[in-house]
């Protein structure tokens, strides 16, 4: 059980102004896990104000100093990631080995790469007589979710640090922990004080505490597009800039001429990675009329490999495990669309609103393909975030590219063509802000974020770095 009962504000441990916690629950066991101080907006005045003072000295510490005490980030998130990979598991459900690979190893690279790409920005520029320059844009309000919760944080932290920003991190509040052990490791490496500072607590109060604050420059928010609306709503009263990081309902569009044996399997994986609790999960597979019943089979196939598994237990031989769901109301949630889906008219392969058998804790849920979806059903229009995978028939490719934007989203995609050209030439189409081509591997530093109700603005890499940048013309 770990016990937390500090916030970190100014440098220091310090006790929040109510005394009010929350639990933790671990998804695996249904147990509580862990609790955390359930932050105040007096909580977060302390904060803000702290971070606000901290702002100019941080801005005019040397690039190259800053970088190293991120790069020191870097190197205790590598040596701390089988701690970092057991917390997570424990919150969010995703099997151990995973979590070490993708919860606590992508974290780990984006510190390192905020810390090397930060000296090497060309912040000053010549145009025409004027000299451009690039400034922090001050104090950033970071707000973030549940599913990857440290390489979220990460996302926002590193890159805001780097450009020389202060900033108030507000994590979920159903998978905190990593945000502490991250909070333990800023303070070990020695950031000056007020540079970072962690309010915990729910969104309604502490996230619009930092949304409306005055002092906030930025708000950095990733979540639902429910919230991230509500986010951009409070901030807009004080003009704030905005970065939106929100839900999908992305299309992986199989053409004619795919390796059907090849991109199935991997279409089924990148809808159920981390339980189907991705942003950026292939949940409506756009397939060709005439090949319908061989991609149904190999969809049955390739989900019915997936075996739900105890977050820290073993998959059988020759079989991918799949973790439960975060919580109770994600299952509950899930299931009702599972339900949705049957009474609309889908036809379901596999799976279904039941529980798996033989699981007797945990919130699982069966990994579910349902085929003939039209894109007007819900299951193909909503974020459903869970293991269900919704195949769509199309007959012509301008047809596959139409259904592919026809969506509120617009966060990633996917093409499987004979011929990579064409693939290519099909995500050109696609109106969302990543397109994998023939399964292209998810690339850290390439821009992430979305088009359309996925948010606006871009995290990683130098497109992520840039976002905490203002720009200044000096006329000369
Ligand atoms: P959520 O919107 O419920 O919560 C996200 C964060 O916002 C949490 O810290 C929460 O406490 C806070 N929050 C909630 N209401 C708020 C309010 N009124 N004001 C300020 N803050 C508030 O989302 P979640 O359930 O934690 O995460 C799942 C969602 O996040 C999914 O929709 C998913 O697609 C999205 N997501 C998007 C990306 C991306 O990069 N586009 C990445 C991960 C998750």
């Amino acid at each position: 059980m770990h016990v937390r009962d500090k916030l970190y504000i100014n440098g220091q441990w310090v006790a929040s102004s109510s005394t009010s916690v929350i639990e933790v629950i671990d998804a695996g066991t249904e147990e509580v896990f862990a609790t955390i101080p359930e932050g105040t907006a007096d909580d977060v005045e302390v904060a803000v104000a702290a971070a606000a003072a901290a702002f100019p000295a941080w801005a005019a510490t040397p690039v190259k100093d800053r970088a190293a005490l991120l790069a020191k980030v870097a190197e205790q998130l590598g040596a701390r990631n089988g701690e970092i990979a057991e917390v997570i598991s424990h919150e969010v459900g995703m099997p151990l080995l995973f979590s070490s690979l993708i919860q606590a190893g992508l974290p780990t690279g984006t510190f390192a790469d905020a810390a090397a790409r930060a000296p090497e920005f060309a912040w000053d520029e010549q145009v025409g007589s004027s000299l451009v320059t690039r400034e922090p844009v001050g104090v950033v309000g970071a707000i973030t979710p549940w599913n990857y919760p440290l390489h979220q944080i990460a996302n926002k932290v590193a890159p805001a640090l780097a450009a020389g920003c202060t900033v108030v991190l507000k994590p979920s509040e159903v998978a905190p922990i990593n945000a502490f052990l991250l909070a333990e490791i800023i303070d070990a490496v020695g950031f000056p004080k007020g540079v970072f500072n962690l309010v915990t607590g729910v969104g309604p109060v502490v996230g619009e505490a930092i949304a409306s604050h005055p002092l906030v420059d930025m708000v950095s928010f990733t979540g639902s597009t429910r919230a991230g609306k509500r986010v951009m709503q409070l901030a807009a009263e004080g003009v704030k800039k905005v970065s939106l990081e929100l839900g999908g309902k992305s299309a992986n569009i199989i053409l004619e001429d795919a390796d059907l044996a090849a991109a199935i399997p991997d279409g089924v994986f990148k809808c159920y990675l981390n339980s189907g609790q991705t942003c950026s999960a292939l949940t409506r597979m756009v397939v060709p009329r005439s090949k319908l019943a061989e991609i149904e089979a190999l969809a049955v196939a390739a989900a019915e490999n997936f075996a739900p598994i105890d977050p820290f237990g073993e998959a059988p031989e020759g079989r991918l495990g799949i973790g439960p769901l975060i919580s109770a109301t994600q299952r509950e949630r899930v299931r009702g669309y599972i339900a949705r889906g049957i009474e609309e008219g889908a036809t379901l392969l596999t799976g279904g609103a039941e529980a798996p058998e033989g699981l007797e804790r945990g919130y699982f849920v069966r990994p579910t393909v349902f085929s003939n979806v039209t894109n007007d059903m819900t299951i193909a229009q909503e974020e459903i975030f869970g293991p269900v995978l919704s195949i769509i028939p199309y007959d012509t490719e301008d047809e596959a590219i139409a259904i592919a934007n026809d969506s509120a989203y617009g966060l990633a995609g996917g093409v499987w063509a004979g011929d990579q050209a064409h693939g290519i030439e099909v995500a050109r189409k696609m109106r969302t802000g990543q397109v994998e081509v023939n399964g292209g591997a998810f690339n850290p530093i390439a821009p992430f974020g979305g088009y359309k109700q996925s948010g606006i603005g871009r995290e990683l890499g130098a497109f992520g770095f840039e976002e905490f940048l203002e720009v200044k013309s000096l006329q000369l």
